[in-house]
C-alpha cells in the first residue's frame, strides 16, 4: 500500500476492514469492543488503580520500558512508599534511587528518573508538565513515554505506540505487519485511531492487547476485534522478535553484580570486587567504567568506588 493510502480513521464511522467484507463493523464499534475487552483489566496493575497521578504514571511508565510489568509491581509499591512524590525523589540522594532500583534492571533509568525529578522541580515547579515537548525534553523520557504520560495522567490524546502497539496498528489498520508499510505510515494511522476522549485507557488497551492477544504469532480467536484486514487477508504473522541477547556472562551481568557489592557496601576497590565476583580484572574494570559513566557510581582519588551521591 503507497503511503496515500493510509486510511485515516478519523472517521468514526469507517468501515473496519477493507470492503467491510466482516459484517460492516466500524471502527467506533471496535473500539467500544476493545474498550469492554480493557475493562475488567482496569485495575489489574496498582498504577492503574492509583488513579492518573502524573508522577506515579511517570515512574510506572520509566519502570516498564525494559521490564515486565509483573515484576515492576512489587519494586514500583516499595519505590513509592520511599519516594512517594516528585519531590520527595528530587531531594533523595541517586544512591538511594539506585538502591530501590533493585531487581529492575538498567539502571541508567534510576539515574535519569532521578534527574527527571529534579528537572521537574527546578523547571516546573514540583509538577510533571503536560505538553509533550516538555515531557519529551525530561532525562530518559523518549517519544513512547512522553505519549503515554500525556495520554494516561493528562488524556491528551496522541498515540503511545511501542512495539506491540505498532504491531496492532499495522495489522488491523493497514493489513500489514509494522516493518512492511513505508516509514511513518504506521505512526500515521496510529495517531489518527485515538480517541479524543479517553485516550490514556485506549492507549492501555491497547497495550495489554499487544503484549496478550496480538503477539507476534497473533491469537485472534481471542482478540475483541474478532476480525481485522490483517487476518481478512489470511496473514498469520509469526515473526519471532528479535531476541536480546543472554544475560548470563554478559558484561551487563557484571555490571548488575558490582551494583550488588555497591550497595551492600559503603565503598570498595577493584581488587576487592575482582576477588569478591570472581571475574576476570578487566571484565570488572570494564563495568566499573560504565557505571561510572552512567551516573551509577563514583571514584574517589585512592580508587575507592561507591554508588553515586
Ligand atoms: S484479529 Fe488477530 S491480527 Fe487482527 S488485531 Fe486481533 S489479534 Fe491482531
Amino acid at each position: 500500500m503507497a503511503a496515500t493510502e493510509t486510511p485515516v480513521v478519523a472517521n468514526e464511522a469507517a468501515p473496519a476492514t477493507n470492503g467491510a467484507p466482516l459484517g460492516g463493523r466500524t471502527v467506533a464499534a471496535d473500539r467500544r469492543r476493545l474498550l469492554a475487552w480493557y475493562e475488567p483489566r482496569r485495575d489489574a496493575y496498582p498504577w492503574r488503580s492509583r488513579g492518573p497521578d502524573p508522577y506515579v504514571v511517570l515512574v510506572s511508565e520509566v519502570m516498564l520500558q525494559q521490564t515486565q510489568a509483573p515484576r515492576v509491581v512489587p519494586i514500583f509499591e516499595a519505590f513509592l512508599a520511599r519516594f512517594p512524590h516528585v519531590r520527595a525523589l528530587a531531594a533523595a540522594p541517586v544512591s538511594d534511587v539506585i538502591v530501590a532500583w533493585a531487581g529492575l534492571g538498567y539502571h541508567r533509568r534510576a539515574v535519569a528518573l532521578h534527574r527527571s525529578a529534579r528537572t521537574i522541580v527546578e523547571e516546573h515547579r514540583g509538577e510533571v508538565p503536560r505538553e509533550l515537548g516538555a515531557l519529551r525534553a525530561l532525562p530518559g523520557v523518549g517519544p513512547y513515554t512522553a505519549s503515554a504520560v500525556a495520554s494516561i495522567a493528562f488524556g491528551e490524546p496522541v498515540a503511545a505506540v511501542d512495539t506491540n502497539v505498532r504491531r496492532i496498528a499495522a495489522r488491523y489498520l493497514l493489513g500489514r505487519e509494522a516493518d512492511e508499510p513505508p516509514p511513518g505510515d504506521v505512526g500515521r494511522a496510529a495517531d489518527a485511531w485515538v480517541p479524543r476522549v479517553g485516550s490514556g485507557d485506549w492507549n492501555q488497551a491497547l497495550m495489554d492487547l499487544g503484549r496478550d492477544v496480538c503477539r507476534p504469532r497473533p491469537r485472534c480467536d481471542a482478540c475483541p476485534f474478532g476480525a481485522c484486514r490483517f487476518r481478512a487477508a489470511g496473514r498469520r504473522g509469526g515473526s519471532s522478535p528479535r531476541r536480546q541477547p543472554p544475560f548470563e556472562g554478559s558484561l551487563r551481568e557484571v555490571r548488575g553484580r558490582v551494583l550488588a557489592a555497591l550497595r551492600a557496601a559503603p565503598s570498595t576497590s577493584e581488587a576487592a570486587l575482582v576477588a569478591d565476583l570472581a571475574e576476570p580484572p578487566e571484565r570488572v574494570a570494564a563495568a566499573v567504567a560504565g557505571l561510572v559513566d552512567d551516573g551509577l557510581a563514583t571514584t574517589d582519588r585512592d580508587g575507592r568506588i561507591s554508588l553515586a551521591s
